[in-house]
């Protein structure tokens, strides 16, 4: 008898030492392996303690053994305890309060198996085993209290691993199915331990063993699921979008940090489990139809939020829909930066337009004169400059008129500078009303004018100049009271092989001009272009206006 007990104690210590050693390496790590390889080493110091007892037959030993045994059993059922406690919440850690609740009922425990040689009350006597085996014990009328706590903590622990595996989602049960199975060995072997007949031999430590190898199994099995679920559990919780699981009639079952973050900003409860998703009122999301599907939610719940939401649907394995999931990203803080991008756009377009306008305004400005509106002189050269290199270039002809308003000063003394003005402005609107589209005119300075007419020879531009004076002196212009009609004489100048350059041109003209004055004015000159640098007055071949 005491050698199969002995060889039973001997596996235990045997199973449990080993299982103790595989939850130690490395790659069976899990949040279970702390409280598991701490029983499996309770369990096989429990079993050696066994062993020793069924062989030792000095009195004062297996009083010894016996004490260190039945305390080495309420340390394995606190472990039982917290093991259960991490089972039902993977957050729950062992803290100094916990081991100190613990301890207090196997102290007052070990306080009477110590000094059971004075009052009996624990180990009533102590008995062979068997022919030739150790002494164990006859428990005595303390022992039940102590067994009493032991069933009452087993049980608290069971009704939390029960109660939490009811709570668990349906895929979420095996850990906590094989924990309860782990519970039935030990329990088995403590009753049937204590129903044979006296002295008992305690038989906790051999169904300890086999729990042991259910809890190793387990690992093995569950492992790579528990870390998945663990990493699944953590990305669900760390994006930054909020993701919510609705099942086909719309109830919230599952919500993420984000997803409570968020409702809390809209001033909702962060606890929506259980709930409609058609009851948060004025979000306006309900998923009906069974396709995926993506919107933009503006101003949700009525609030500053606006949420970009996809809606995937969730299916079984044979392809039914079972639900959604919703994901939805918080896009109040981009939507406003676009707004605000938007709105800096368009204010941005609005004042390149008028600096546009204003530097255009600018630049036609620089190239106007203010009084008359023709183009200055500035921009008379280099319009010129343009046409002169363009008729060379092309060997098209081009002509330059000078007009100089004859005894202009007699009007600025007559009627004032501004009557004078005004005279100057009438002859400009003329001259821009007669000329053709390709022609400019410009205000070369005080009351000289320049005609630039691309295309015209000689012959051509003293004819349009000369129906230009005709004009010019055929309507009147109203200075003061009087009705005025002013002339001009000009001097034309045709491009030529003689011709080298705009100023060229223009000093020939001058000198027809000079012609034309000192012919009596009211007329037009032509000039015979001569090489620059020759003395003498322009040669004007004259002809009758
Ligand atoms: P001529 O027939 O020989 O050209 O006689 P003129 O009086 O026109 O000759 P002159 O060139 O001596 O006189 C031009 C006058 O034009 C002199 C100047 O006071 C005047 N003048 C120059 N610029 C302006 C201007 O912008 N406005 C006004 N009102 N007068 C100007
Ligand atoms: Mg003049
Ligand atoms: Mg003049």
């Amino acid at each position: 008898m005491a050698v199969a007990f002995a060889i039973a104690f001997a596996m235990s210590a045997a199973v449990a030492g080993a299982v103790t050693i595989v939850h130690r390496l490395p790659r069976w790590q899990s949040p279970l392996s702390g409280v598991n390889s701490f029983m499996g080493t309770v369990t096989a110091v429990l079993s050696l303690l066994n062993l020793a007892q069924v062989l030792v037959s000095h009195p004062t030993a297996a009083w010894l053994l016996a004490t260190a045994s039945y305390l080495m059993s309420a340390v394995v059922v606190a472990s039982v305890f917290c093991l259960s406690r991490i089972v039902a919440d993977r957050a729950w850690r062992v803290t100094r309060r916990t081991l100190l609740l613990l301890s207090i009922e196997p102290v007052a425990a070990a306080g009477a198996m110590l000094t059971n040689p004075w009052h009996h009350l624990f180990f009533d006597r102590f008995e062979p085993v068997g022919p030739g085996g150790g002494l164990v014990p006859v428990l005595g009328a303390a022992f039940w209290p102590h067994t009493a706590y032991i069933y009452s903590l087993l049980t608290v622990s069971f009704v939390l691993v029960v109660r939490a595996r009811r709570q668990a989602p349906p895929g979420r049960r095996e850990l906590h199915d094989w924990t309860i199975a782990a519970f039935v060995p030990p329990i088995v072997a403590n009753v049937v331990g204590l129903s044979l007949p006296a002295p008992t031999v305690d038989l906790t430590a051999a169904g300890l063993a086999v729990s042991m190898i259910i809890a190793y199994g387990v690992l093995v099995r569950s492992l790579p699921q528990q870390q998945i679920q663990v990493a699944l559990d953590q990305v669900f919780d760390t994006i930054g979008d909020a993701v919510g699981v609705i099942d086909r009639s719309g109830r919230i079952l599952n919500v993420n940090a984000s997803a409570r973050a968020l409702l809390r900003k809209a001033g909702l409860s962060d606890r929506p489990e259980g709930s409609s998703l058609a009851e948060i009122p004025g979000l306006g999301l309900f998923p009906a139809e069974d396709v995926d599907t993506e919107q933009d939610v503006t101003n949700v719940l009525g609030r500053d939020v606006d949420l970009h939401v996809r809606t995937s649907v969730l299916r079984d394995r044979r392809g039914e829909s079972i639900g959604w999931v919703l994901v939805a990203r918080d896009t109040t803080e981009a939507n406003r930066r676009r707004r605000e991008a938007e709105e800096s756009n368009v204010r941005l377009r609005e004042q390149l337009e008028t600096i546009e306008a204003l530097r255009a305004d600018l630049a036609e400005q620089a190239v106007r004169d203010p009084l008359t509106g023709l183009y200055n002189r500035r921009r008379l050269m280099d319009v010129l400059a343009g046409e002169f290199s363009r008729a060379v270039e092309d060997g098209t002809p081009l002509s330059l008129a000078l007009l100089d308003v004859d005894h202009f000063k007699r009007i600025n003394d007559t009627y004032g500078h501004g009557e004078g003005d005004s005279v100057l402005v009438h002859v400009a609107r003329t001259l821009v009303g007669e000329v053709r589209h390709d022609d400019v005119v410009a205000r070369y300075g005080g009351e000289e004018f320049v005609l630039v007419l691309p295309g015209a020879t000689a012959e051509a531009a003293w004819a349009r100049i000369d129906a230009l004076r005709e004009r010019v002196k055929g309507t009147s212009v109203g200075v003061g009271e009087d009705l005025l009609s002013v002339t001009f004489s000009a001097g034309v100048a045709t491009l030529s092989a003689e011709v080298s350059s705009p100023a060229d041109l223009l000093r020939i003209a001058d000198e027809a001009l000079y012609e034309a004055k000192r012919l009596g004015r009211d007329r037009v000159e032509r000039a015979v272009p001569r090489p620059p640098g020759t003395a003498g007055a322009a040669e004007a071949g004259t002809e009758a206006a």
